[in-house]
């Protein structure tokens, strides 16, 4: 294991700011002192994804997970928790120095080496005798070879196992060649995975090729392009084709083209419009839109002119739009793509489009495959656009949309707006713990004072902390997860609680038990009497055990006394504890006062 000391975890996780980290990567509105969005783990229409800047955690109240800074980049980039602290201590300026390397950097170095590896053994591959025909193919499409160059472009050769070998010649591991998505296992073996095939190698946001795409160039494969698999370098939801070599150019005047093909892209690049990325052909997500909007706040959407093509641009037009950014959408001519156009009929008739490219409501009116001269068909397409309004974090934009919509549509503003709040249903409300079920039974109603006085504890209501900091007994405690965030909550040194609660999540090595963790964090309390509540958990939680040796001994008790033993003794020690009981009663009156 990598060890990095703890000071430095420390620093780091001090350093890192939770709302930074996560915006990278979700759309996050404002409610209250939390922010939510949509979740990234799981697929939701509703955002349930919650971040507290105050304590520096996330939690997620439909699926669940949750944590801190590292462990969000942990999950997100599927990286190791050493990786996940370099990532943040590169962003933050700390220097980390390794103790001693566990081989997950040098997993991921041979990831990235298998792909540099792989892009050139691609590009021998076309510039040899076995790559002419596809070096023709490229000359009929038109691309140069500076176009071709520029963006790496190969040539995938026929053989089952050539990049095999090269992979076998850099020593790169078994596992490597299992996870970095290059090669395919079926029962006769590892193969290769692309054959036959024109590569478009695909980077990262630091220009690091972590996969392909590839455009089969015989015709037999089922599959005109076929991608890399997601791996764990390779993240699809947040990777947009070509944009870590033109992001330059869009971030010159902050608008970028975008395309859904390879082919599309190198066309329009070729032909100076180089302000441009491709989805390659899947859904624009909102992984894609954070990326966009680092260099552009105005994206122009090339899309398909096919009826595919424009649901797309709709589509992709709207969660533009909830991303905070002004989508165009480009009339592409009937069964064109951009490539083709601009191949027969110049650049300039893109151009002219691009100028006269439609916002998504236009759009939207222009091309829906509704019968708008019909009533019902038309309050169709109404609650199809304000469900997709409701999405659009901006208020003042909201609005816009809503009268664009209502003036299309010939209706009162009100009308549209009334859809649109409805669609805008809060969170899913925050469930308590499944634990909680039930309060008849004594074990929930001490499970129940546990997560209480966590709550409690995490608040930052200093009177209550210090109530319960005297008289929490860590004894009491029944579930382990419980007792470890309240031993590190009451040994905080922040007097005020809150400040930053993510180190307690550092704790839960295993994901379930970081998750419950992060929730029980996350709800916030809204107890007006904070101070009763602390002081009925505490005494349940010492009453609870009491209780429970009260009826033991009662069955013990009444075993004795059919054997015809003597119960005296059993008997003083029921009678002694009822006696504590009664106590604890009387300390809660204290507690309770002292207050007052
Ligand atoms: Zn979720």
């Amino acid at each position: 294991m990598a060890r990095v000391p703890q000071d430095t975890i420390d620093r780091i996780r001090d350093s890192a700011e939770i709302l930074d980290v996560v915006s990278d990567y979700v759309e996050l509105r404002r409610r209250g002192r939390n922010y939510f969005g949509l979740c990234p783990f799981h697929t939701e229409k509703t955002p349930s994804f919650s971040v507290a800047p105050d304590k520096q955690i996330y939690h997620c109240f439909g699926c669940g997970t949750g944590g801190n800074a590292i462990s969000f980049l942990m999950e997100y980039e599927k990286i190791s928790f050493v990786e996940s602290l370099q990532k943040l201590a590169e962003r933050y300026g700390i220097e980390l120095n390794l103790q001693r390397d566990d081989g997950s950097s040098e997993f991921f170095s041979q990831l990235y080496d298998i792909h540099t590896a792989a892009v050139n053994f691609f590009k021998k591959n076309l510039a040899s005798e076995l790559g002419k025909k596809i070096r023709d193919y490229l000359k009929e499409r038109g691309l140069s070879n500076e176009t071709v160059a520029i963006f790496d472009l190969g040539y995938a050769d026929n053989g089952w196992d050539h990049l095999l070998s090269v992979a076998k010649s850099k020593k790169v591991t078994q596992e490597v060649i299992k996870k970095c998505g290059l090669f395919t296992k079926t029962d006769k073996g590892i193969f290769d995975r692309f054959r036959n095939r024109l590569m478009f190698p695909i980077t990262n946001r630091g220009d690091r090729v972590v996969g392909f795409g590839g455009r089969d160039m015989l015709g037999e494969s089922d599959a005109k392009y076929m991608n890399s698999p997601e791996t764990p370098i390779y993240n699809k939801r947040e990777i947009l084709y070509g944009l870590s070599r033109t992001k330059d150019a869009a971030r010159q005047d902050r608008t970028l083209v975008v395309v859904e093909g390879y082919m599309d892209l190198l066309q329009l690049y070729q032909n100076g419009i180089t302000n441009i990325a491709a989805t390659s052909g899947t859904a624009l997500t909102s992984g894609q839109v954070s990326q966009i909007r680092k260099f552009a706040d105005t994206v122009y959407l090339a899309y398909d002119g096919d009826a595919a093509g424009r649901k797309a641009a709709i589509t992709a037009g709207y969660n533009l739009l909830k991303g905070g950014i002004t989508p165009k959408i480009v009339e592409v001519p009937e069964e064109k793509d951009p490539d083709s156009w601009v191949k027969e009929s110049g650049v300039d008739s893109f151009k002219e489009a691009q100028a006269q490219a439609r916002d998504v409501i236009a759009f939207h009116f222009g091309h829906t495959p509704r019968d708008l001269s019909n009533a019902s068909e038309r309050s169709r397409l109404a609650e199809e656009m304000s469900t997709e309004l409701a999405g659009i974090g901006d208020e003042i934009i909201q609005r816009d949309m809503v009268r664009q919509v209502a003036e299309r549509m010939a209706v009162d503003e009100e009308a549209i707006l009334r859809i649109v709040k409805k669609n805008m249903r809060r969170p899913r409300r925050q469930q308590e713990t499944p634990s909680v079920q039930s309060d008849t039974e004594p074990g929930s109603q001490t499970e129940k004072a546990e997560c209480e006085i966590i709550k409690l504890l995490a608040s930052g209501n200093s009177q209550v902390v210090e109530l319960l900091r005297d008289n929490t007994n860590l004894e009491t405690f029944t579930d382990p997860v419980m007792k470890t965030l309240a031993g590190y909550l009451l040994e905080s040194e922040n007097q005020n609680g809150n400040s930053n609660l993510s180190g307690a999540l550092d704790l839960f090595q295993e994901k379930k038990e970081r998750e419950r963790a992060s929730r029980l964090l996350l709800e916030t309390t809204t107890e007006e009497d904070a101070h009763r509540v602390a002081v009925d958990c505490l005494i349940t939680l010492e009453k609870n055990p009491l209780k429970q040796l009260i009826e033991q001994a009662r069955i013990k008790l009444r075993g004795m006394e059919r054997a015809g033993e003597d119960t005296s003794e059993a008997v003083a020690s029921v009678m002694h504890l009822r006696q504590q009981i009664n106590d604890l009663e009387a300390k809660r009156k204290t507690l309770l006062e002292a207050v007052q």
